[in-house]
């Protein structure tokens, strides 16, 4: 591991991937999120796109399904 990914990105706590922390890209950018920064992430993706709302989500799936 580079020594740049040995620490979450957001945090700076150590990264241990055996723990589920994440190492990957964004682009071509290195990164590293522990898992606490990831679930945050994660959370926020989910109520910035709607879709802990049911409504948009079954619009979604629907969606989906007519690229099936
Ligand atoms: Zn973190």
């Amino acid at each position: 591991m580079e020594e740049a990914l040995k620490k979450c990105n957001i945090c700076d706590s150590e990264i241990d991937e055996d723990n589920g922390d994440v190492v990957g890209e964004f682009g071509i950018c290195p990164v590293a999120f522990c898992v606490w920064c990831m679930s945050s992430m994660t959370d926020m993706v989910i109520q910035l796109n709607g879709f802990n709302d049911i409504d948009m989500l079954k619009e979604r799936i629907d969606y989906l399904k007519e690229d099936l």
